[in-house]
C-alpha cells in the first residue's frame, strides 16, 4: 500500500469553555473538545458527523486556531501550530483556510466580489493588477462570470454566495480548508453542485479537507475516512466505506441506522436503532462512557471507567468497552 503522507496532526487536544454563574463566578466548563487525537492525510476528505454541539466545528475552529486551545496539541509540517505566538501565524493563515456554514452573513454585503475575493490576496502583498487577475481566474475557478466583479454578494443565489466563500477560501493557495457545514443553509438542490465543486478543486489544486456536515449520506460520498464525535470525543474513526457498512460503535450504529433512506452501497435495510434519552449536557458527561447514559449495552464497568479510542481492526477505531 503506498504510504500516505500525515499533513496535519491532532494531539489530546481540548478546549474547554468557562461557565459563568449570575455574579460572574466560575461554576465549571463546558468541554467541547476533550482529549481528541487524530490525523488527517495530505490529499484526503476527512469527513466528522455527530449530533449539534458535539464539538465538530469547535475543533476545526480550534485546530485552525480561531479558538485558543486549552491543551494538547496540532502538529503542522513538523511545528506545533497550537501554540504558536500570533505574530508567526501570518503565513499559516493563508495555508489554513475556512469555508463558512452560512454564505448569507460570512460575507460582507458592504464590499463587491472583487473586493471579498481579493482581500487575503491583498494581505499577502499582490499589486491591485495581480489582485484582478487572481479573482477573474477565481471566478472562472467556480464556474461564474468576470461581469461578476462588481457586483455585491446580496445579488446573488444562496449557492452562487457560498462559490464566492470557496473562491476566497483558495485565493491564497491554501494546502487545508476546514469545511463547517459549508451545504447546511443551501437548498438541497444545490448541495450536490457544491460538494462536486469541492471535489473537483480537491484534484485541481491538491487540497485536504475536514469536512463536516447535518446529511450523512454527502459525508460519506464526500469523504475518505470518518470521525465520529460525540460530547467532545471521538468514538470512531476509519475508512468511510467501512464506518457506513459496518458501524463498530453502539452510537455509530444508531447514527448511520437514522439515515431515511436505504443507500444500496451500504449494503443494508434501513432500520433504525433510536437512541434512548436525552444529549446530556457537555457541562455534566458522564463520567465513565460518554455515552452509558443511552447506550443499551451499557455496564457497571462503563459508567466508571472512560474507554480509549484504540484501533480494533485494520485502520478502526474505536472508543467502547465491548470491542
Ligand atoms: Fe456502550 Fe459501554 Fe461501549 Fe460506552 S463503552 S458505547 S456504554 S458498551
Amino acid at each position: 500500500m503506498q504510504k500516505r503522507e500525515v499533513l496535519l496532526e491532532v494531539k489530546n487536544l481540548k478546549k474547554y469553555f468557562p461557565v459563568k454563574n449570575f455574579f460572574g463566578r466560575k461554576v465549571g466548563d463546558l468541554k467541547a473538545v476533550d482529549d481528541v487525537s487524530f490525523v488527517i492525510y495530505k490529499g484526503e476528505t476527512f469527513g466528522l458527523v455527530g449530533e449539534s454541539g458535539c464539538g465538530k466545528s469547535t475543533l476545526g475552529r480550534t485546530i485552525l486556531q480561531m479558538l485558543k486551545p486549552d491543551a494538547g496539541q496540532v502538529i503542522y509540517h513538523g511545528k506545533d501550530i497550537a501554540n504558536l505566538p500570533k505574530s508567526q501565524w501570518k503565513d499559516l493563515r493563508e495555508k489554513l483556510q475556512i469555508i463558512f456554514q452560512d454564505p448569507y452573513s460570512a460575507l460582507n454585503p458592504n464590499w463587491t466580489v472583487r473586493e471579498l475575493i481579493s482581500e487575503p490576496l491583498k494581505n499577502a502583498g499582490l499589486s491591485r493588477e495581480q489582485c484582478d487577475t487572481r479573482v477573474r481566474e477565481l471566478l472562472k475557478l467556480v464556474n461564474m462570470n468576470e461581469d461578476d466583479m462588481e457586483k455585491f454578494s446580496y445579488e446573488f443565489s444562496g449557492g452562487q454566495r457560498q462559490r464566492i466563500g470557496i473562491a476566497r477560501a483558495v485565493a491564497s493557495y491554501p494546502e487545508f480548508i476546514f469545511c463547517d457545514e459549508p451545504i447546511s443553509a443551501l437548498d438541497v438542490s444545490v448541495q450536490a453542485q457544491v460538494v462536486n465543486m469541492l471535489k473537483d478543486l480537491q484534484q485541481e489544486l491538491g487540497l485536504t479537507y475536514l469536512f463536516t456536515a447535518h446529511d450523512l449520506s454527502m459525508v460519506h460520498h464526500i469523504s475518505d475516512r470518518i470521525g465520529v464525535m460525540y460530547l467532545g470525543s471521538m468514538v470512531e474513526l476509519g475508512k468511510s466505506e467501512d464506518v457506513f457498512r459496518d458501524p463498530l460503535h453502539p452510537y455509530t450504529r444508531a447514527l448511520i441506522s437514522a439515515i431515511p433512506v436505504a443507500d444500496p452501497k451500504l449494503g443494508r435495510e434501513s432500520s433504525r436503532i433510536p437512541i434512548e434519552g436525552e444529549l446530556p449536557s457537555p457541562m455534566n458527561a458522564p463520567r465513565g462512557c460518554r455515552f452509558c447514559t443511552r447506550c443499551p449495552h451499557a455496564t457497571e464497568r462503563c459508567r466508571e471507567e472512560r474507554p480509549e479510542l484504540r484501533e480494533v481492526a485494520d485502520e478502526r477505531w474505536a472508543a467502547c468497552h465491548l470491542l
